[in-house]
């Protein structure tokens, strides 16, 4: 086993011996958790679910103004908002809101019994094990050594981990990391109410109840998705909101081989989107980025411009390590998306802290706590995804030398990132773009700098 494995995998206690407990991996982002307070945290508190913060009622008349205001639009052909625009935003979801035409619906939400409350919590990329991210092989007659009796694949985590990240580029990821499972991120129960467990068992299941995850399955597999520039400097109308709902679509397009290339290497895949627990964390661990302000995660090449996915399996991997950027001492001088932010949702505060100010926090956790349900309403009254505060991020820059050179400058001294803000605004980054503008636009492939 590799030395980083080694180190990262605690040995299993007695007790936990006892209870199968043995996957005991432990983050080891020790400056972001506060061991005594940081748990499993219920999705359904989630601020995305923010008509639980609001007064009864309100979600309702945000969604219906939001309805009118799109209709409104087509009618008037309004730019921005015309039928073009709205056409092709709802056309990008196509592949993860349909995605059981590929395989084996799995779980209540993909049945006809699904309650109005289930569709409600689990829309989109939060339905867990469902569609192309079923937790079991899409492919019937998939052929896995044990169906045609050989040998597991039985490569060192080394190159297990190259094989995968080469697999995950192929794909579609612009980036591949690895980390191990520590259980504490996995959330408890998800969008439709079911427990999330873990069990001593050979294979993923789902029943009415729970969602059972294997013991065995100690590693997590990260892939960052790079979302399109250009489509963001029109955010918040649907064009922007087009950049994450297509890019969701292209993270199911990626899970979906990923995982059976797991199966047919002949261990367990459970594919998972913004499901059973939130990316950020094991992103951070694997060395991809840092937290923000803005509540995201910043890759250096890629900044904010990214939707996170990830695969968690019994492949033994090589781990991957998390890294200073520089970004987190970045964001403490930078006001930039603070001053994008129409409704006043990003946080002012100078430092992340670990003080919790509200229930859709999971606690025990360091980071810039910002005003999230306000955030996820604003972005339904604009009918989709919101996204002002992306393209203005001084992060989120072509790759050019110059930036590649200041980058490299803030990974080793903070001392000149207020004027780094500074020409960044100057220099007149990030400035929305009109829709129309957009639609003449020559643009490259999926909308994306595939050269980073
Ligand atoms: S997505 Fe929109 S509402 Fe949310 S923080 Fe960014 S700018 Fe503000
Ligand atoms: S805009 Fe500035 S403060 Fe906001 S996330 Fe980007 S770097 Fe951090």
């Amino acid at each position: 086993m590799n030395v980083s494995i080694q180190r990262q995998f605690m040995e299993p206690s007695p007790a936990a011996d006892a209870t199968g407990d043995r996957n005991t991996f432990k983050s080891p982002l020790t400056k972001l958790i506060d061991d005594r307070t940081y748990g499993r945290f219920d999705k359904r508190k989630s601020a995305l679910y923010y008509g639980q913060y609001y007064a009864e009622g309100v979600q309702a008349k945000v969604r219906a103004k939001a309805r009118k205001k799109m209709v409104q639009g087509i009618e008037t052909n309004t730019p921005g908002n015309t039928l073009k625009d709205v056409a092709l935003y709802s056309a990008v979801k196509s592949v993860y809101t349909r995605g059981q035409t590929y395989g084996t619906p799995t779980g209540p939400v993909a049945t006809e019994s699904a309650g109005a409350a289930t569709a409600e919590f689990c829309r989109g990329p939060n339905i867990p094990n469902w569609g192309l991210k079923s937790w079991t092989p899409l492919t019937a007659g998939l052929p896995t050594p044990e169906k045609l009796g050989v040998s597991r694949y039985s490569g060192s985590p080394r190159e297990a981990a190259q094989i995968v990240k080469h697999a995950g580029i192929q794909f579609g990821a612009a980036r591949v990391g690895i980390t191990g499972l520590d259980k504490r991120h996995v959330y408890s129960r998800d969008c439709d109410g079911k427990e999330v467990v873990f069990e001593d068992v050979d294979k993923p299941y789902e029943t009415g109840e729970k969602r059972v995850i294997p013991e065995k399955c100690r590693y997590v597999i990260v892939f960052l998705l790079e979302m399109p520039y250009d489509a963001f400097g029109c955010a918040p109308d649907p064009v922007g909101s087009m950049g994450p709902f297509f890019t969701y679509s292209r993270i199911d397009q990626l899970l979906a081989p990923m995982a059976e290339f797991i199966r047919v290497l002949g261990y367990t895949a459970i594919p998972s989107s913004n499901d059973t627990a939130p990316n950020g964390p094991f992103a951070i661990e694997a060395g991809l980025g840092e937290q923000c302000r803005a509540d995201k995660v910043i890759n250096p090449d890629l900044g904010t411009m990214i939707r996170i996915c990830k695969i968690i399996t019994d492949l033994p991997l090589e781990l991957d390590q998390p890294q200073d950027f520089g970004i987190e001492a970045f964001c403490k001088v930078c006001d930039r998306c603070i001053e994008a932010c129409p409704v006043d949702a990003v946080s002012k505060d100078r430092e992340p802290s670990f003080d919790r100010p509200g229930e859709w926090v999971n606690p025990g956790h360091k980071t810039w706590h910002g005003r999230w349900p306000v955030c996820w309403a604003y972005a339904e009254s604009k009918g989709g995804a919101c996204g002002i505060c992306v393209p203005v991020c001084p992060w989120n820059k072509p790759n050019t030398l110059v930036f590649r050179t200041i980058k490299a400058l803030v990974r080793r001294t903070s001392v000149f990132n207020r004027v780094l803000v500074k020409l960044d605004k100057m220099l007149g980054y990030g400035k929305p773009l009109s829709t129309e503008d957009w639609w003449r636009k020559k643009l490259p492939t999926y909308g994306i700098d595939t050269r980073r």
